[in-house]
């Protein structure tokens, strides 16, 4: 019997709207889109931000026993996880059929969603309408408190404290469950029990993380949304077993997501920044919760061989030192091998030597972990890291 195992993919991880600026093009400037591929081969998609364009030009139908097309799950109505819908590739596609789920606004009434596709699409916002969609579309209202099944997958939705409303999900598949909760301010006891009500014993738990705990008592309190500190305190709660930052402030950079990062993994075991190209597969042997980072988005890499010192912390949390080489080096980060083990999203002091004119130079670099591949040398593992200064 084969392990049941389920897929989630971050093609969107930025809140608000979307950004280019470089300083932010680590953990990625779409705005938020999930994919989650079941193990009984149901494909959901979570929110249309500009990451569903992405999704899009990477198509690839669900397998033929489904059979029942992909699931749209939406959260709320804010520009940042509609706007892709216009550009997703497939729903221009006759064959294709999509289901749509999201809740009656009080603004709109009835067929909240289609009206709120058909605004978008309306003359003069965009080049053709919706009629120009020929693929398959049906929509379902949802409200908070229901529950209801796709496949053999089992929904469940609260409501989330955001303006104008907002669904949070909870997805229970046979590999695991994750909850999907952002665009939430804490603070109002109702919704916040419901929160971590949601979010019981998760494998995975997707939480907003949009502001600095400062940032959420004084300048952006009512805006909607949450902090890494407010992740921590509902996922221990509601002992979720992986916290997972999301729907990153656009004026974020990746240096001060980084600093979120540390200061929530101070205070809860298991903790993952959302990235761009991240992907957590649940129910592998072993480790049931597993995350792959996307290596350098550039080409352009050299063959090196750079004695280097390597300082950084373990997966357990234990600081290391060691002596190594440095293959493959990039303009943005090098391939380094090393016998321990360091924790995927660290930070490593790299200190490479290389003979110069005035006999041996060094370089000192900080990296940072985007990818661990352990079974590359026996007793070794390659680690991808990404120079960030
Ligand atoms: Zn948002
Ligand atoms: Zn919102």
């Amino acid at each position: 019997m084969t392990v049941p195992i389920a897929k989630l993919s971050f093609w969107g991880v930025r809140g608000s709207t979307p950004t280019v600026d470089p300083a932010t093009w680590r953990y990625g400037g779409n705005t938020p889109c999930l994919e989650l591929a079941a193990p009984d081969g149901t494909q959901i998609i979570l929110d249309c931000g500009t990451g569903l364009r992405m999704l899009g030009n990477r198509w690839a139908a669900p397998s033929a026993r489904s059979g029942a097309g992909t699931h749209i799950l939406i959260t709320h109505y804010h520009w940042d996880h509609i706007q892709g819908v216009p550009f997703f590739a497939p729903l221009y596609v006759e064959d294709n059929r999509f289901h749509f789920y999201s809740f009656r606004s009080k603004f709109l009434g009835r067929d909240s969603l289609k009206q709120v596709f058909e605004a978008q699409m309306a003359v003069p916002y965009f080049p053709v309408d919706m009629s120009a969609m020929s693929a398959q579309r049906k929509f379902q209202e949802v409200a908070g408190g229901e529950s209801f099944t796709i496949g053999e997958n089992k929904i469940t939705t609260r409501w989330l404290n955001h303006p104008q409303g907002c669904l949070g999900f909870r997805i229970e598949t046979s590999a695991g469950t994750v909850v999907y909760a952002t665009d939430n301010e804490p603070g109002d006891a109702k919704l916040d029990e419901s929160l971590r009500e949601l979010a019981k014993r998760a494998d995975i738990f997707i939480n907003d993380a949009q502001f600095t705990p400062e940032q959420l008592e004084t300048t952006k309190k009512g805006w909607g949304h949450s902090s890494w500190l407010e992740g921590v305190k509902a996922a221990r709660h509601a002992e979720a077993k992986t916290l997972v930052l999301f729907h990153h402030d656009p004026d974020s950079t990746d240096r001060m997501v980084d600093s979120l990062l540390r200061q929530a993994r101070d205070e809860f075991d298991s903790v993952f920044a959302a990235s761009e190209g991240m992907v957590i597969t649940l129910g592998g042997p072993g480790d049931p919760v597993q995350a792959h980072m996307p290596g350098t988005r550039t080409a352009l890499r050299r063959e090196a061989q750079f004695h280097a010192k390597v300082c950084g912390v373990t997966e357990g949390g234990k600081e290391f030192e060691e002596e190594t080489v440095v293959s493959e080096l990039s303009l943005q980060g090098g391939l380094i091998t090393l016998k321990h083990l360091p924790r995927l999203q660290s930070e490593l002091q790299v200190t490479m030597e290389a003979p110069g004119a005035d006999g041996v130079q060094s370089m000192k670099l900080r990296g940072y972990v985007v990818r661990i591949d352990t079974a590359a040398e026996k007793g070794h593992s390659a680690v991808g890291v990404v120079f960030t200064d």
